[in-house]
């Protein structure tokens, strides 16, 4: 996935800076539905999505300046009502908003969304100006401070189907979309076409409490679309205009 050329012949599609919502032109829509009801905060997903995608472990060091990168986060919670202080957990990968502001702003287009509504990152294209770190609501975009290092016993187990990413390049939660590709040729192979349960996420397959569910919102028999229209449902920062395609289920 390292190249434009190689994301153009793997079947990811180009549409720089487009704000037209992917649901109105009969695409899949892709997205994600977290019940913070079952999730206990064990942070399987977080290790789940750093060795699917090749993230750095990173140093005591880095942690200190703030540079450790994770795509998917596990952002703490505090509530408070007299003397009662409620404590919860929130993972946190992009919220893959269907207006985005990141992708507005990059100069070199190195970061768009698809008709499919996924929003990428080219890597080579990326000159590291950090316009859409800081354009993230979210902060959901993570700047490549070092070259990529890793024990030589974890080189073994990279991921072939995610690149290595070289210093200096912006990068981010892609919904796990090379698994995508792989269930399209899976599909394709079988003479089908996908259906639901063929493009799971790493972290969706490696969460025990099931919290996280995964699919085609444009499917409205789909669990994700009939979860993401429940009375528990809502978005962070909705009112931004981002319209994200990670939906929460309060607690309750
Ligand atoms: S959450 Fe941030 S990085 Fe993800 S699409 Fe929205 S603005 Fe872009
Ligand atoms: S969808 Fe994939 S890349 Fe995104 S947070 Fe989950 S495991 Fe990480």
């Amino acid at each position: 996935m390292g190249s434009f050329a190689a994301l153009v012949s793997r079947g990811f599609t180009f549409e720089f800076n487009s704000n037209e919502h992917a649901a109105s032109r009969g695409h899949p829509r892709w997205g994600m539905v977290i019940d913070l009801d079952r999730c206990t905060g064990c942070q399987s997903c977080v290790v789940a999505c750093s060795v699917e995608n090749n993230q750095m472990l990173g140093s005591p060091e880095e942690a200190a300046m703030g540079r450790i990168i994770r795509w998917l986060k596990i952002l703490p919670k505090t509530e408070s009502e007299g003397s009662r202080v409620r404590q919860s957990l929130i993972p946190m990968p992009c919220q893959q908003c269907d207006d985005p502001p990141c992708t507005r702003v990059c100069p070199t287009s190195a970061t768009f969304i698809n008709p499919e509504g996924i929003v990428g990152q080219v890597y080579d294209r990326c000159i590291g100006c950090r316009y859409c770190v800081n354009a993230c609501p979210y902060t959901c975009k993570f700047f490549n401070w070092g070259k990529s290092q890793w024990p030589k016993e974890v080189e073994q187990s990279f991921n072939p189907d995610v690149s290595v990413r070289d210093k200096g390049v912006v990068e981010k939660c892609l919904f796990c979309h090379h698994r995508l590709q792989r269930a399209k040729d899976a599909a394709r192979e079988e003479g089908r076409d996908i259906q639901e349960g063929d493009y799971v996420t790493a972290c969706q397959a490696a969460c025990p409490a099931q919290a996280i569910t995964f699919g085609n919102l444009n499917n409205l028999n789909s669990a994700v679309s009939r979860l993401a229209s429940s009375h528990r449902a809502f978005k962070i920062l909705d009112d931004l205009g981002t319209h994200p395609k990670v939906v929460y289920l309060k607690e309750g």
